[in-house]
């Protein structure tokens, strides 16, 4: 490709609107454009190495028996308000208004509606359908660039199998494909289990990638390898104090202490012994859910424990419910459920809320005042705390999720009727997984693990070229004609060869510009060298630089370096 003749528009600035070094990239080396905010169109290079994505992706699925697949982005919204996902998505679903369709943000629905009355027999069974394709979610933050957009291209695949042992075979089959694509891509990644979120179903594995530009947080124990999603993850962390004498409960006035902070420096008392109280709606119904000290509810456990439908009570909710408002509440006298995290298990002398403006409870004792309390792990595990599985200390860092593998179960065939007849003629819902990755994303972290200051540093099989030839003046008619001679070798034995033909740019533009984009090589012809027969080669990522015989040089870049 003739740098003189495309479309790469490379930048020297760092563009205001991005902040985490993928982003910048990508649109300094003139790879991507934002055309809105999470809407992105990828320009020639940056559409190029989407395609090499793609490809590792295909060559992997086709070797798990994947057959490609193209659903359509528009779907009729009737099938969706079938599984309830309409709901399940809220505002997150782009829909198209006066008619009743939606934009897929994934393809669970229309696998099953296919699958339905065309897989009918036992026989049928299994299958590995996948695609790769644009998806939309109206993501309420769209920023770290293609990281999180609103309009994103993914692989999903889907397994159809006659029951679990099947679909244990094809989870299997996928994790083992994720990673050859992973490691196939370059990437430094780790496996971690993760909640189901709005896709239902049982087991499901997250890939991810450590990184400060990530959105999800992830607990890792370095030594026994334990990895789970923030979400879900579990620790051990220092419970309520336990006092051998339980006092009686007592009334505290506490005129505008508000947080567990304020209560701890008014009562000089530690964070231990009080006890918070979050107010919440499950199915219409209020709920208290109860935490140690500073502690807040993880509400995708809650999600989990509760089942059904979870919000937090608003504001003006409250002072109806408990008759205080938020920073007063506490669970005795509370009319409705209880329900507490481990940590408080037999706490007693505990501080709360008096559900009463400006006073609260001293001397609770949760097994006598509570005794049909209910204790589930509500809370998020912190940084430095210990290991469900080995004691040894947790690590809880920023990390961006590459993949997710899903075992469904029968959520979807149940909810659309999809069954299938087995030898005995009896009929059975077919049992699907569901399995993500984020094309985008591959590319992203691609970049946040290979750059420098200069720019991003590509390496096979994801490098959009081979080599970067540079002409440093082309106006030299020596210079030009050599350059050309080389192109068209390099072409004929097979490299992929980005040709920097400029003859209106300096050397010193051409080279900020290769480091910027990134070849894993770069031949650079000038003037002086080519007097002595010579041109220089140049490894981008060490920056090490080798003068070398014009007529060897075709050997030489067989290993340059
Ligand atoms: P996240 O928690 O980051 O929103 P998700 O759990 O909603 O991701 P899935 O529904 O499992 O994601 O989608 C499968 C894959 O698609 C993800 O692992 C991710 O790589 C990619 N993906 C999801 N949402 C986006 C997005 N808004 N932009 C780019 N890629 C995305
Ligand atoms: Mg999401």
């Amino acid at each position: 490709m003739r740098l003189s003749k495309s479309f790469v528009p490379t930048l020297k600035e760092v563009p205001t609107e991005a902040v985490i070094p993928s982003h910048i990239l990508m649109i300094r080396a003139g790879l991507v454009r934002q055309l809105s905010a999470g809407i992105y169109s990828w320009l020639p290079i940056g559409y190029k190495i989407i395609r090499k994505i793609m490809d590792i992706i295909r060559e992997e699925m086709n070797a798990i028996g994947g057959q490609e697949f193209h659903f359509p982005a528009l779907n009729p919204k009737e099938i969706w308000e079938q599984t309830g996902r309409v709901e399940a998505f809220g505002d997150i679903l782009f829909h198209i208004k006066n008619r009743e369709y939606v934009l897929a943000p994934t393809h669970e629905e229309i696998v099953a509606y296919h699958a339905k009355g065309s897989l009918v027999s036992y026989k049928d069974l299994p299958q590995i359908w996948y695609q790769i394709q644009t998806k939309f979610r109206n993501e309420p933050r769209p920023r770290s660039g293609v990281i999180r957009g609103r309009q994103f291209l993914m692989k999903d695949a889907y397994t159809l199998d006659r029951d679990f042992a099947g679909l244990d075979v094809g989870y299997a089959l996928h994790e083992k494909a994720y990673k050859t694509i992973f490691n196939r891509c370059g990437l430094k990644y780790f496996v971690v289990g993760a909640s189901s979120g709005a896709m239902g179903g049982s087991k499901s594995e997250e890939f991810m990638v450590k990184s400060d530009a990530g959105e999800d947080t992830v607990a890792h124990c370095e030594k026994c390898g334990y990895a789970a999603n923030a979400e879900v993850a579990q620790s051990v962390a220092e419970p309520a104090k336990k006092h051998t004498e339980s006092k009686q409960p007592y009334e505290i006035s506490t005129p505008d202490v508000k947080s567990i902070d304020e209560l701890c420096a008014f009562l000089k008392i530690h964070e231990h012994e009080t006890a918070k109280s979050r107010i919440y709606m499950h199915d219409g119904k209020p709920i208290l859910v109860l935490m140690l000290g500073n502690d807040e509810v993880n509400e995708t456990k809650l999600g989990s424990v509760l089942g059904g439908n979870v919000r937090s009570a608003h504001p003006e909710e409250l002072k109806e419910i408990t008759g205080a408002d938020a920073g007063s509440i506490g669970p005795i006298d509370f009319k409705h459920r209880i329900i507490a995290d481990n940590l408080l298990k037999d706490g007693n002398n505990l501080f709360s809320g008096a559900n009463k403006n400006d006073y609260h409870l001293g001397g609770i004792d949760l097994k006598r005042d509570l005794p049909t309390l209910e204790y589930f792990d509500l809370r998020t595990a912190e940084n430095g705390e210990k290991c469900i599985r080995c004691g040894s200390t947790l690590e809880v860092f920023k990390a961006i999720e590459l993949g997710h593998i899903f075992k469904l179960g029968t959520k979807y065939s149940e909810a659309l009727g999809v069954n299938y007849l087995d030898e005995n003629g009896k009929e059975h819902p077919i049992v699907m997984g569901s399995y993500g990755i984020g094309v985008e994303r591959i590319f992203a972290c691609f970049i946040e693990q290979n750059y420098d200051s200069k720019g991003i540093v590509w390496k096979e099989p994801l490098s959009p070229f081979d080599i970067h030839l540079i002409g440093l003046n082309m106006k030299n008619s020596e210079v030009a004609k050599t350059c050309e001679k080389i192109y068209i070798d390099l072409i004929s034995d097979g490299y992929e060869v980005l040709f920097d033909d400029r003859n209106d740019v300096s050397a010193g533009f051409k080279f900020n510009d290769a480091d910027l984009l990134g070849m894993p090589v770069q031949v650079i012809v000038g003037e002086k060298n080519l007097k002595d027969g010579n041109v220089e080669i140049k490894n981008r990522r060490t920056g090490e630089k080798k003068v070398i015989a014009l007529n060897s040089m075709m050997d030489q870049l067989q290993e340059p370096f």
